[in-house]
């Protein structure tokens, strides 16, 4: 993975939620989480990496929703899309969802996380690193500053 980051453009389904931000095309993951197979309807979600303090909305803002207590994502009120994912504490975890970018055929996965939740049956032809939430210390640390563990239970 590098730290390239380059200017990219994005927004949802009906073009009434349009951003600008620098990305990290290479550093796009697949979440296994269950909250990311609830809100976005699929297997999982793939985010791509934003830079820290480069995300602005040229149109309206997204309607954020708090879905864990170390995240909150953002959706468009009028088409559902689901475009942000944001942490309180790690603007360094800021992520877009990779389907909302304008050129997602851009963008390049290098990490599975949060495996222990991969439906049986979603079977992915690569090679790429698998992480459980169990094995990513920062991930435990946000969730333990939450007064959680990293399975969201009370610690
Ligand atoms: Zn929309
Ligand atoms: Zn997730």
């Amino acid at each position: 993975m590098n730290d390239k980051y380059i200017p990219a453009t994005g927004g949802c389904f009906c073009g009434a939620v349009r951003y600008e931000a620098e990305v990290n095309l290479h550093a796009a993951y697949y979440c296994h989480c269950k909250i990311c197979q609830k809100t976005s309807g699929a297997p999982a979600e793939i985010g791509v990496s934003v830079k820290p303090g480069t995300l602005r909305f040229t149109k309206e803002e997204p309607q954020f929703f708090q879905t864990s207590p170390i995240g909150r994502r953002g959706f468009c009120r009028h088409c559902g899309s689901r475009l942000i994912w944001m942490s309180p504490d790690r603007a360094d975890w800021t992520n877009v969802s990779v389907g909302s970018l304008d050129h997602p055929e851009q963008a390049v996965p290098s990490l599975h996380i949060c495996v222990e939740s991969q439906l049986p049956w979603y079977k992915l032809a690569d090679d790429l690193p698998r992480k459980r939430s169990g094995d990513d210390p920062d991930l435990i640390a946000a969730w333990s500053n939450a007064g959680l563990t990293h399975e969201g239970k009370p610690l």
